[in-house]
């Protein structure tokens, strides 16, 4: 089925029995705030390794796994079958980086990240610039051999377990001054510091808290690309993770389709299986029309990539694949909490984690609407047979 090779069929199996390992984890990181016990986490994170499930969407010329783009959502998708964050061990380094690595950032920083030794984390969104990312008010100054940076950011995810982070600002001066710069820091460094740790939706070890960064100073070296790029890197990631979001949203809504059918056949009301009644068929049926039809959106956008379909067509496509298959996926958790009834309002019921867990897909990476606006953004100006 889908056209997979004998190599993406033989990853998938892989990929799938890995999240069924993680899957009997779960309830324990939710009533635990995310942890497992000792020393727990880092096993599964190198046995992620060892089954050649991390990093797989980096070159192997630099320790990756070098998959396709089809064979990174298979991947992907089987780790969105699972909650509490487990999958994140299937992590993806930041692949935008490799081209432009100095050979000292790659051997400091991005060499140790996809052998799993490190891990990193994003600077970007501020108080008052989200979706806009033009609105960054975080500086980033010149200063000799030196850049200074300053800026209070929020939502930084993974900065309780990231030994580096990415921090994107705008220029202060120079022949590039008003553009956006991204630039490598080391945590902890003078400077950095937590102003607190909000609470979110989901129950995870990995915090999102809100970071300032006051005088903070680097070496130039620590500068990605040149300067005036920041904003370039952001865009390539964003592709990149929309995909991938769009295909942990299929892991998602596979698990509560298999999750609601195998209850609905069991549960017995009025004298019969729950999965007699039409109404509950209805919500069984929809929620597997949708997966269908989010799949092959998925797999198609996969394939674009992996044969070289021009970049705008591709974003625009990875747009469609993200804004439908995470709203997908929520109607689908919506319908399973309903099928499940009061136990699906049990935090120990996989729908009703996943309620929690996958709005978060609506809004990050680009939030629906945006992901509408690149969609009509792109249909006018290269028509629909460009797209679709
Ligand atoms: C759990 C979590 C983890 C995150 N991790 C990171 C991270 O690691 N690093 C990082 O830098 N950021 C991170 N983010 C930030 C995330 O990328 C932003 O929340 C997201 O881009 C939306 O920005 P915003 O929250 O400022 O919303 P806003 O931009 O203020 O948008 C609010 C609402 O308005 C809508 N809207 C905005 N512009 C338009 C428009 N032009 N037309 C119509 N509607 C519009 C949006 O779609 C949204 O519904 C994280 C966020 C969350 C919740």
């Amino acid at each position: 089925m889908y056209g997979l090779s004998e190599q993406d069929l033989a990853l998938q199996a892989t990929a799938r029995a890995f999240a069924d390992e993680l899957v009997p984890f779960e309830v324990e990181a939710e009533m635990n705030e995310g942890n497992l016990a000792e020393g727990m986490l880092e096993k599964l994170r190198q046995r992620a390794a060892y089954l050649g499930l991390h990093s797989t969407n980096i070159p192997t010329e630099v320790g990756g796994q070098g998959c396709t783009a089809l064979q990174q959502v298979l991947v992907q998708e089987q780790g969105g079958r699972v909650t509490n964050t487990l999958a994140w061990v299937l992590a993806t380094p930041p692949a935008w980086w490799v081209d432009v690595a100095t050979p000292d950032q790659l051997e400091r920083w991005l060499e140790p990240t996809v052998r799993g030794e490190v891990e990193e984390c994003y600077a970007i969104t501020e108080e008052h610039a989200g979706s806009d990312v033009s609105e960054l008010a975080a500086t980033v100054r010149r200063d000799g051999d030196e850049y200074v940076l300053d800026g209070v950011k929020w939502h930084v995810t993974s900065y309780n377990s990231a030994s580096y982070c990415f921090f994107q600002g705008v220029l202060t001066e120079g022949e590039h001054g008003g553009e956006h710069a991204l630039v490598v820091v080391d945590l902890p460094s003078p400077g950095v510091s937590v102003v607190r740790v909000p609470a979110y939706s989901h129950t995870t070890t990995h915090q999102h808290p809100i970071v300032a960064f006051e005088g903070v100073r680097v070496p130039v070296t620590h500068l990605i690309g040149q300067e005036g790029e920041g904003m370039t890197f952001a865009q390539e990631w964003f592709r990149f993770e929309r995909l991938m979001v769009a295909a942990r949203c299929l892991g998602a809504a596979e698990r509560l389709v298999d999750e609601m059918t195998s209850f609905a056949a069991e549960r017995r009301v009025g004298g019969e299986p729950l999965a007699a009644k039409q109404l509950v068929q209805a919500m069984l049926a929809d929620s597997l029309t949708e997966l269908y039809a989010a799949r092959a959106m998925v797999y198609e956008t996969a394939r674009g990539i992996d044969e070289g379909l021009d970049r705008k067509v591709l974003h625009a496509r990875a747009s469609m694949a993200k804004l439908y298959a995470s709203e997908m996926a929520g109607r689908v958790a919506d319908r399973a909490v309903q099928v499940f009834g009061g136990r699906g309002y049990m935090r120990e019921n996989v729908a009703e984690r996943f309620t929690r867990e996958l709005r978060v897909e609506r809004i990050w990476e680009g939030a629906s609407e945006i992901q509408r606006i690149i969609v009509a953004d792109q249909l006018l100006k290269r028509g629909r047979a460009a797209l679709v």
